[in-house]
Formats: structure tokens, sequence, C-alpha cells
């Protein structure tokens, strides 16, 4: 790659390149009846989250693949040169797409209702209410996003909204301090 890996391999807020990864896998084997061996997977998921030890955030502009910590394109440049944008914002979805509006598990539903994987993952989510109108449930939410101006925070949330969206407010935020590299703990 020509890129510099110093240029990604690092936390998109606060530039730190104190980094840990945690990696899950989970196997379903069948098991052989004869000799009680394991037989080829089944089922097997593998799952990876990056994190900064500096700031303590998950780092969703990188991924696990063959033994190493890769970019993922299109996400880290965005994120790692970007500031983050605060949007306030309404998405319309139908109802079907949220698995239950009620309990404690309802603020993770709801985000993901509204925006996906990035909603639950690389956006920083506040859902303030919903409201049920027919068959659709129109949700009002906090978005915190990094992009590099406007016009590309408009296009990630208008790419991630998984139904109609509406800005209401889009404002620019101060990037939170950059981690020096040769601070002492
Ligand atoms: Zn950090």
């Amino acid at each position: 790659m020509a890129v510099d890996r110093s240029a990604w391999l690092r936390c998109y807020r606060c530039w730190s390149q104190n980094l840990e990864i945690q990696i899950h896998y989970d196997a379903i084997r069948r098991v052989d009846p004869a000799s009680g061996t394991l037989a080829e997977g089944v089922d097997e998921v593998q799952e990876a989250a990056v994190q900064c030890l500096d700031c303590m955030h998950d780092q969703p502009h990188l991924t696990f693949e063959d033994d190493m910590v890769v970019p993922i394109e299109d996400r880290w440049q965005r994120m790692v040169a970007g500031t983050p944008w605060v949007a306030s914002c309404t998405v319309t979805v139908d109802q079907d797409r949220v698995e239950t509006c009620s309990g404690p598990e309802a603020i993770e539903f709801l985000t993901f209702g509204a925006f996906g994987d990035a909603g639950v993952r690389e956006f920083f989510t506040h859902v303030r209410f919903h409201k049920h109108s027919e068959d659709r449930i129109v949700v009002h939410l906090l978005v915190e996003l990094y992009a590099r101006s406007a016009q590309e925070a408009t296009e990630v949330l208008e790419g991630a909204a998984e139904g109609q969206l509406e800005i209401t407010s889009l404002a620019e935020e101060s990037r939170p301090p950059a981690h020096a590299s040769d601070e002492t703990h």
C-alpha cells in the first residue's frame, strides 16, 4: 500500500498510536461420532474491535484481516482527517425495521433501525424520542460523526439512513486534543 501506515494506524479521535484489539471468535463444529474429532466448521464468525488505550474509544475505521490490522477504505481518510459534526435529525423508517421500541434495548434497536451498522458502530447517537405514524416510526436523534466537510457529513448521514432523513441542524465541533506521542505516563 502506497500510503504510509502511520496515516491510518492511529486513533481517529486523539491520533494516538497506542491501540489494542479484541477478537471474538465463535465456531460451531460437527463432532465425528467414531473418533470424537471435530469436522470442518459448520458456522464460524469472527468479530474484531480495535480500541484506543488513551481515549478508550472504538476505532471503526480499522479492521482485522489475515493477522493484521488494516484500514477501511473510504472511511479512514474521512475519520482521521475529519472533525466531529453534530447533526440534529429525524429518520422515518418502517416499523418492521425496529424489533422493539420499548424496554432496555429500545435505544439500540431504534438507533439500528435509523442508521443500521454505522449508527451502532461508527456514529455517537443519542435517541431523543420517537413517534409512531401509522406503520412508520419517526426517530429523533442527535448524531456525532467525523467528516471533512458539512457536505461530506450530510452524504454519510444520507448513505447510512435506513429511511427518509431530515437534518434540522448540522454544526462542526472542535476535535478533541491530539494525544502527544512523546507524553510520559
Ligand atoms: Zn484515542
